[in-house]
């Protein structure tokens, strides 16, 4: 059973997936995203898998609870894919070639576009989670695209204060951090032509990552194909250092922000962010009580240092 139920509370939608509780564990011997495991093609260089435990799906199942004014019950119309970075098990996103990243960004562009033009759908969110310690049930390389019925509160949140900014400024709040960015430096850890990442100056975990498109653009569906090859480039540095940083496999969550799929969002700037969860070698930051229960968030560490780390290690300066 799956529904939107609504939290007038916050105002926000949750989605129930009950089904997702039987997902598998690490498996032992066996990996459906494998070729030759009969679920995927024998050869593939980069694929869209359907996810087999959807949060989301078209036509979505009635729900299994009826609604009321007060708590309001929506269907979990949307759709789930997994997207399957390589055919090797044993290999990960800053391990690939840089023609072969670009594959994957022109899989997530064609796919977004294909998500975007399904009616009902307001957000697609490109995304991965990266390691055992976020939670993740299959090691083989991959991640995942959520297509939403609803914008989600964050970006909901970001579309707001952009909009907000570009009214009272007349410019992209964006390009102005961006411009501060890259005139103090402090913060930055790599730079190609086509985009600029950095620590920003408010992050909420220690080694927060941000990279930002250098042009306005709103979504991967205006990127010229420099830009899709800068971003794969930009992408493998940053994992690179990630996992230089401490000499092994750097965990992550990494979520693409685009606007959203309907209406216009002129003032939307796109950008990457990376959420790694450790705070030092052997140490985890916790989502605990003040940032889940009250949305604040405490950073131990200062954004200037943390990034002096990152841009220390390797490659410590832009590889060809
Ligand atoms: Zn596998
Ligand atoms: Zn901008
Ligand atoms: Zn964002």
């Amino acid at each position: 059973m799956t529904e939107l139920r609504w939290n007038p509370t916050v105002r926000e939608w949750v989605s129930t997936a009950t089904e997702r509780q039987n997902r598998p564990l690490l498996p032992q011997d066996w990996c459906p995203f494998c070729p030759g495991s009969g679920r995927v093609p024998d050869h593939y260089d980069v694929y869209i898998y359907p996810n087999d435990f959807p949060a989301f799906s078209v036509p979505p199942p009635e729900p299994a609870i009826e609604g009321d004014d007060l708590y309001r019950v929506r269907k979990s119309y949307g759709k789930c894919d997994v997207v399957l970075y390589h055919p090797d098990h044993n290999t990960s996103l800053p391990q690939l070639s840089l023609s072969h990243l670009t594959l994957l960004v022109r899989l997530w562009r064609k796919r977004f576009e294909e998500l975007r033009s399904l009616p009902g759908i307001r957000y697609v969110l490109i995304f991965e989670n990266k390691g055992a310690v976020i939670g993740v049930t299959m090691p083989h390389p991959h991640g995942q695209i959520y297509a939403f019925p609803f914008v989600p509160p964050r970006l909901e949140k970001e579309v707001a204060a952009a909009r907000a900014y570009q009214r009272a400024h007349r410019r992209c709040l964006y390009c102005e951090i961006l411009k501060k960015e890259r005139s103090g430096g402090r913060r930055m850890i790599a730079e190609n032509e086509e985009f600029s990442a950095f620590i920003p100056f408010y992050a909420r975990w220690p080694y927060e990552v941000h990279i930002f498109s250098r042009r306005h653009l709103q979504t991967l569906s205006e990127f010229r194909p420099a830009e899709e090859e800068a971003l794969a480039q930009i992408l493998k540095w940053v994992t690179l250092k990630y996992d230089n940083l401490y000499g092994f496999s750097f965990p992550y969550m990494m979520l693409l922000h685009q606007s959203p799929t309907q209406g216009r969002h002129p003032s939307f700037h796109f950008h990457i962010e990376f959420y790694p969860p450790h705070r030092s070698k052997d140490k985890l930051k916790y989502m605990a009580s003040v940032e889940t229960g009250s949305g604040a968030f405490l950073n131990d560490s200062l954004a200037e240092e943390k990034a002096a780390e990152l841009r220390a290690a390797n490659p410590t300066q832009a590889p060809g």
